[in-house]
């Protein structure tokens, strides 16, 4: 496995529901300490590592995610069988017949979202989608008391199961939570390529929390670094795989390089920061596609931007495939290039341009 094959496997393995994001905190600490000179966090437990090129330079702040969709224990049967909410985005037919993880205090209790059998499936109910209220996890336990000796209590986290895959065609990576734990990847990669180089200013690079439900960790992690420059890290849809792009040919693709957001429902990005974007990526011979992203979907730029009197913002995003299910898929080389793309952004944000990108009004 490559470098970054190793450390995404550890990063889409460990569990972070929305609220619950210990284990992945834990993790990206672990990667900063040794590449920042402070990490601090927010009071919701973003996480956010300071690396100073110059001091008295702009603030660039950088965050992924670092919460992923997953779901809660909500009810437990008499019969021992859990129902739960979930947690983010979900579609129905991606859940049934799936394992799952459910975090107790005693430790780890693997079950799975029960389905019928089709034998017993009228014509009707064969053609119908079955209702997320409706489903329930099978742990084996014999009775409610057997569950909760378990160790299952209502408000325990349960995340998907996927261990992380290097597919036969080997640039292909396979697992869970992709969305976003590549984008955290990227955020500490990032750091790691810029130790010994300079870079004009002072980059904090982190994790936000609870972003799947809302973006609330980077209202409060920018909030607390109030920077010049915000973006977001993410994963965003590959349209390549079947039925998805209808003809659209400005959709994109996996292994076409980073994505740039120029409208979703939630952020218009600032303009000279989109151009100084799409000249990089043109200069250092980058692969980027661009995007209008009507449909429904935002990342956490959408939120930091409206921080204080207004933060430049833009969201990076990687293309992955079956995103908010238990396998998705992305491809090495989007997130190669979306590591060498931020670079070479860091190093041309100094005061003088990031003065120019703030201000709606001056010419440089
Ligand atoms: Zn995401």
């Amino acid at each position: 496995m490559t470098e970054l094959a190793v450390k995404l496997k550890e990063l889409t393995e460990a569990s972070g529901v929305p609220g619950q994001e210990q284990e992945v905190r834990e993790l990206m600490h672990t990667y900063l300490q040794t590449l920042t000179e402070n990490i601090c966090s927010d009071q919701l437990g973003s996480i956010i590592g300071r690396k100073t090129g110059l001091a008295s330079g702009p603030k660039i702040m950088m965050m992924a995610h670092m919460d992923e969709v997953g779901f809660m224990v909500s009810n437990l049967s008499e019969g021992g069988y859990i129902s739960f909410q979930p947690l983010g985005g979900w579609w129905s037919q991606v859940m049934l017949a799936q394992r799952v993880i459910i975090k107790t205090r005693k430790g780890d209790i693997i079950g799975v979202i029960g389905s019928k059998p089709p034998h017993l499936l009228s014509d009707e109910e064969r053609d119908k989608v079955v209702k997320i209220k409706d489903m329930f996890i099978d742990v084996g336990a014999t009775s409610r008391a057997h569950a909760k000796e378990m160790g299952i209590r209502l408000g325990d986290p349960i995340v998907p199961i996927c261990p992380f895959t290097v597919m036969t065609n080997e640039k292909m990576y396979m697992g869970k939570a992709l969305d976003n734990r590549a984008g955290c990847l990227v955020a500490v990669e990032v750091l790691k390529e810029l130790q010994g180089q300079d870079h004009p200013n002072v980059v904090f690079s982190g994790a936000t929390v609870q972003e799947e439900v809302g973006f609330r960790g980077a209202q409060t992690s920018t909030a607390t670094v109030q920077p010049d420059v915000f973006i977001a890290l993410d994963v965003s849809i590959s349209w390549d795989s079947p039925g998805l792009a209808d003809g659209n040919t400005e959709k994109s693709k996996s292994g076409s390089g980073p994505i740039l957001f120029l409208y979703d429902g939630h952020l218009i990005p600032n303009t000279r920061l989109r151009d100084l974007i799409i000249d990089t990526a043109e200069e250092k011979g980058i692969p980027l596609q661009c995007e209008v992203f009507s449909d429904s979907g935002a990342t956490d730029a959408g939120r930091a931007h409206l921080t204080g009197q207004g933060v430049p913002s833009i969201a990076i995003c990687m293309p992955a495939r079956y995103i908010h299910s238990h396998a998705s898929i992305m491809n090495h080389d989007d997130l190669e290039n979306t590591i060498q793309l931020l670079v070479a952004i860091t190093k041309k944000l100094d005061q003088k341009t990031v003065d120019w990108i703030k201000d709606g009004r001056v010419r440089p």
